[in-house]
């Protein structure tokens, strides 16, 4: 089991600004062996809440440590699990397309969200070694939601117009009956 838990809050008290999940994370020494060292063991640590969770990303402060450190491992994509330390978007597509997006720490609430559809992201790894990513699609929207949380902001934060959170399961719902409308058509 897991030393760590995943920090949440409920989605009325987003506004509050001085929780670990709304601070500027702080970056980690990747010059430095025994940064390097802690950051596999909180990989370790993280990997397993994210893999108990069924999260596509899982950011540090998500989990009440402030460091610049991100998990990902979405399923459905070719990617496969990749620990990305002090990550900046170096580019970010001006097309943008909406989807519902969750957080780990927003339990049971999804919103429509408009993400660059192409980005380009440069972190290190877990040894130290920096890398550039390409992401387009599903993997550049988990790109953006995780890397903000490091500047602590939420995809609520994100929602435009008359958008608001909604409940999991009627946005579930909707989809399902959506999927079904689809088949009889
Ligand atoms: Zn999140």
């Amino acid at each position: 089991m897991s030393a760590l838990s995943v920090v949440t809050i409920d989605s009325d008290l987003l506004t509050l600004m001085d929780i670990v999940l709304r601070q500027e994370a702080r970056e980690i020494q990747v010059d430095d062996a025994d940064s390097l060292t802690l950051c596999q063991k909180l990989a370790v640590e993280m990997f397993e809440l994210m893999y108990l969770s069924d999260g596509a990303g899982l950011a540090a402060p998500q989990v009440g440590i402030p460091i610049r450190l991100v998990v990902v491992d979405p399923s459905n994509l070719d990617f496969g699990p990749h620990v990305l330390i002090n990550p900046t978007i170096q580019f970010k597509s001006e097309t943008e397309e909406a989807a519902n997006e969750g957080c780990l720490s927003i339990p049971r609430r999804v919103g429509r969200v408009f993400r660059s559809t192409e980005v380009v992201v440069h972190a290190y790894n877990l040894k130290g070694m920096l890398e550039e990513y390409s992401a387009t699609g599903w993997l550049a929207r988990v790109f953006q939601h995780e890397i903000e949380h490091l500047n602590g902001v939420l995809y609520p934060d994100r929602l435009r117009g008359n958008e608001s959170l909604i409940v999991t399961e009627k946005a579930m719902r909707r989809k399902a009956e959506k999927t079904v409308k689809g088949l009889i058509k």
